[in-house]
């Protein structure tokens, strides 16, 4: 069992079989957190066995997805370590002799039946299991002559190797969130470790053969593994490695958000956000999936909403640097049932983080979106642009949302809202406008400070309705009777901008129901 005073060493280990989920991602950052709150070591393993199922990029994907999200890796493909190659499928000498192990030791053996003699049995018999009961009929090495087996593998004959699981024990597994878990050995099939096709370990034997040679403490990792675990922990003990087994850590499932059942991808194309660290365009079939990244997410906000999908720090604090995660995660805080996926407040952390960008590089992420609108980025200086964005930010949830809010600090009214003409211009409008104009370029201080108890002062003094002549002015500047303090605007806007966007509206703004002329 796990030793209090063992090194952590944690390890994540994606299978490059696509994008990265959201719920790996989850669980990766759950290892990194553990592993630094311990002063331990963080390992990236691809587990890369499966070469059917191997699609090219997704290595580099997992990688950028995680570096983007400053989840650090100490030992990995890219950092190198003591404990290389850190890819499964260069490790092929040290699974065929592993494999070579269990079988000198008779805890597995050698199986030769084709695809259609698996199937035939599967037919004949009713839930059909390569097992204690049923592998003597089948064609392997405990079942035929040995010199049947070793002419058949010195003439090339495909096989494979199965773990030879003993039926009638109880196994455990002790995981630290669920406690102990005990299930028959009779329910668990002789399951396939090796196959001479492509010389290479399946999923089972690499796994733990690399989690004992990479001295793993801890296994930290998605629920939908848990099933596998009793077949694992009986490997350990047929290798002869009880005594340093990982304890192991199965993370409750994502949700979908409004349901029962695992999050899908299908739940983020119905409902709108994504379920991938980033933009995935996939090699096989050209579909694009959206990113977090691409959709405007800020990375500490991914890492902090994901941090809180399984875990809770034991009070309601919800927003937390990835220093204070680090500090207060704790496995006994880990949930049991499953995590439903609240997307929404998923924007409710990005808004918060958003905030706490600073002008300058608010700016710097503002560009590309002012450009994709139209804006040359230069046509501004920073600082401008910096200002603009303070007066609006608390109106957004993401970088591209900005303009929205913002966009008539960089262009004049292209039209304006006819609902709000409607709504706020009469025939008496104009004259109305042209007078305020008047009086604010006759002001000596333009600033909102000055400005606004001036122009206060000249509606009530004039008998002009507040409501109406505000809304109307705004109209003018903005396009739509939205956005925010009038004098904030105008401020910016400068007077030779506002007196001429105020006298443009009064050329193009008519009355509703008087026709243009
Ligand atoms: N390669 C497995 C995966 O894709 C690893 C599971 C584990 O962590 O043991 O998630």
């Amino acid at each position: 069992m796990s030793d209090i005073n063992r090194p952590v060493r944690v390890r994540f280990a994606p299978s490059p079989t696509g994008p990265l989920h959201i719920g790996g991602v989850r669980t990766a950052l759950y290892n990194y957190l553990f592993a630094r709150q311990n002063g331990g070591t963080m390992i990236l393993r691809i587990e890369d066995t499966d070469s059917q199922r191997f699609v090219p990029g997704a290595e580099d994907y997992i990688n950028e997805a995680l570096a983007w999200l400053g989840i650090e890796i100490d030992e990995g493909v890219r950092e190198g370590g003591p404990f290389g190659p850190y890819r499964q499928s260069e490790r092929r000498d040290i699974y065929r002799r592993h494999v070579q192990m269990l079988l000198d030791a008779g805890k597995a053996y050698y199986a030769f039946d084709t695809p259609e003699e698996l199937e035939a049995a599967r037919a004949a018999t009713p839930n059909f299991q390569y097992d204690a009961s049923t592998r003597m009929g089948m064609r392997n090495s405990l079942s035929l002559p040995t010199e049947e087996v070793e002419k058949m593998i010195a003439d090339g004959q495909k096989y494979v190797v199965r773990f030879k699981i003993d039926p009638g024990r109880d196994v455990q597994v002790h995981d630290r969130i669920r406690g102990l878990v005990t299930i028959k050995s009779d329910i668990l099939d002789d399951k396939v470790l090796y196959k001479s096709a492509d010389d290479l370990p399946t999923y089972h034997l690499a796994n733990i053969v690399d989690d004992h040679l990479m001295e793993v403490s801890h296994v930290i990792r998605g629920e939908e593994w848990l099933p596998s675990a009793p077949l694992h922990v009986l490997l350990y003990e047929a290798f002869g490695w009880s005594d340093t087994m990982p304890e192991f850590v199965h993370l409750p499932l994502l949700l979908k958000p409004d349901g029962k059942g695992k999050l899908s991808k299908r739940d983020g194309d119905r409902l709108g956000f994504p379920v991938f660290p980033l933009l995935w365009n996939d090699p096989k079939s050209g579909e694009t999936s959206s990113g977090y990244r691409e959709s405007g997410y800020i990375p500490q906000a991914v890492v902090n909403f994901l941090a809180l999908l399984g875990w809770n720090p034991g009070d309601d604090t919800e927003v937390m640097s990835m220093n204070e995660l680090i500090a207060k995660f704790s496995l006994d805080h880990c949930s049991r049932s499953g995590a439903k996926f609240a997307f929404e407040k998923g924007k409710w952390f990005n808004h918060v983080y958003l905030q706490e960008i600073p002008s300058e590089k608010l700016v710097e992420l503002f560009l590309p979106v002012m450009e994709a609108n139209g804006v040359a980025p230069d046509a501004f200086s920073k600082e401008y642009i910096s200002k603009a964005l303070e007066i609006v930010k608390s109106r957004a949830n993401f970088v591209p949302e900005l303009w929205e809010h913002a966009h008539f600090f960089f262009r004049a009214p292209l039209s304006y809202d006819a609902k709000a003409v409607k709504k706020r211009w009469d025939s008496t409008m104009g004259d109305t406008m042209t007078r305020l104009a008047e009086l604010l370029e006759s002001q000596p201080d333009f600033s909102g400070k000055v400005l606004e108890p001036a122009v206060m002062e000249w509606i009530k003094s004039n008998g002009l309705h507040m409501g109406n002549v505000m809304n109307a002015f705004r109209l003018t500047v903005v396009g739509e009777c939205k956005g925010p303090h009038m004098f904030e605007i105008t401020d910016l806007l400068g007077r030779d901008e506002t007196l001429r966007r105020i006298r443009a509206g009064v050329d193009c703004i008519h009355p509703a129901d008087e026709p243009d002329i």
